[in-house]
């Protein structure tokens, strides 16, 4: 290897040059100091694996009340500039609506945004650290979309009228839409209601409501509605809304809003309890003016559900016939959720009861559950 060789004796010539050398002995081999800790390496390679290693740097991070936003949110209701906050963070850009990146004070993020109603904006967080001119750098997509607070009353009130009645059809929800359709900025939360509607009749099967979707697609209705409408859950109707739809995909863990409907908020506080207990109430909603007016349709399947609720809490466990419950819970033309939440209601109904052995046949039943697993085996220890 010639040609290495004359390079090495080149630079040691030139080491010893530069030094005055001829000293002799072998040139001191270079050494990298971490500037941060003055701990020194072999190589440039070693002190950077150091400094990842022993000098992290944080993500820039972007918060949006107490939970670290996704890398791209939809923004659907006022934001109180607080709201939005940065975390290890030295310096940020913003750009609205394709205008180009400007520095702004990463602090006053939200004021900046507080007036927006309509918009899409790109944020590009830095953590810059000076000392060794390391940098983190993190981006967002934020699409604001809040709509008019006229327009989402209106939308609600065309609901109500519409589709808050005991057999919706498709007929309706194409009334509905046609009503809302002017609704620019409420568009979305008035998807997020049809899509709702749509799901129940998916889940009924019914000729009635038209529907042609298979029975599982009310999972993905129901899932859209509840993106569109739980940033909204302070209104009445998204609220029951939301709420019916937690229940239906035993979401019970999540915030669960009141209905109003005094039988389904009872059917999901016990279900909560089970499954959360820490979890706290159901958030109450403002309802003037609409406590009285049934403000959703509910699916067959919830309505027997909730009904066995309250039967069960009624009369007890020994006056129902609780063969007949069982067999319900079997059945597999009911949603899985739906069964597992049948399931728990009676095995619930058999502990309290004291009879072992019908809450066992139950609990081993949901023993997998991913939502009502972990309490049906903490139950079944509890009666071996
Ligand atoms: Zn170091």
């Amino acid at each position: 290897m010639p040609t290495l060789t004359w390079i090495q004796e080149t630079a040691d010539d030139r080491y010893y040059e530069r030094h005055g050398g001829g000293s002799g002995g072998p040139p001191p081999p270079p050494v990298y100091p971490c500037v941060i800790c003055g701990r020194e390496f072999d190589s440039q390679d070693e002190r950077s694996w150091h400094a990842t290693e022993a000098h992290p740097m944080n993500r820039p991070t972007l918060y949006l009340g107490e939970r670290a936003a996704p890398a791209e949110l939809v923004i659907r209701t006022v934001l109180e500039p607080a709201e939005l906050r940065v975390e290890s963070c030295t310096s940020a850009r913003v750009a609205v609506d394709g205008s180009a990146l400007e520095d702004v004070d990463a602090g006053a993020l939200g004021s900046l945004l507080e007036d927006l109603r309509s918009s899409h904006v790109a944020i590009q967080l830095e953590n810059h650290r000076a000392v060794d001119e390391a940098d983190v750098r993190a981006s967002y997509a934020l699409r604001i979309a809040v709509p008019s607070e006229d327009e989402l009353a209106e939308v609600d009130r065309a609901f109500v009228r519409h589709l808050a009645i005991d057999r919706p059809s498709t007929r309706e929800v194409e009334a509905f839409a046609s009503k809302v359709e002017s609704f620019v900025s409420a568009r979305s939360y008035a998807g997020g209601l049809a899509d709702y509607v749509h799901g129940v009749l998916v889940k009924e099967g019914s000729d009635f409501g038209g529907a042609t979707l298979p029975f599982e697609a009310f999972e993905a209705k129901f899932t859209r509605a509840l993106v569109e409408l739980a940033d909204h859950a302070s209104r009445p109707v998204a609220a029951s809304v939301v709420a019916a739809t937690r229940l239906n995909l035993n979401e019970l863990v999540s915030p669960v809003p009141e209905s109003g409907d005094v039988r389904f908020d009872g059917c999901v506080r016990t279900l909560r309890g089970l499954v959360a207990p820490s979890a706290g109430g159901l958030d109450p909603v403002q309802r003037a003016g609409l406590a009285t007016v049934a403000l959703c349709p509910i699916d067959r399947d919830t309505n027997t559900i909730v009904a066995a609720h309250e039967l069960l809490g009624r009369v007890g466990l020994d006056a129902v016939r609780s063969e007949e419950l069982e067999d319900r819970a079997d059945d597999a033309s009911l949603s899985p959720q739906d069964r597992s939440k049948l399931r728990a209601l009676i095995a619930n109904a058999f502990v309290q009861s004291g009879n072992a052995d019908g809450a066992r046949r139950q609990l081993e039943a949901l023993s997998h559950d991913g939502v009502f697993g972990e309490w049906a085996t903490r139950e079944l220890e509890a009666v071996a």
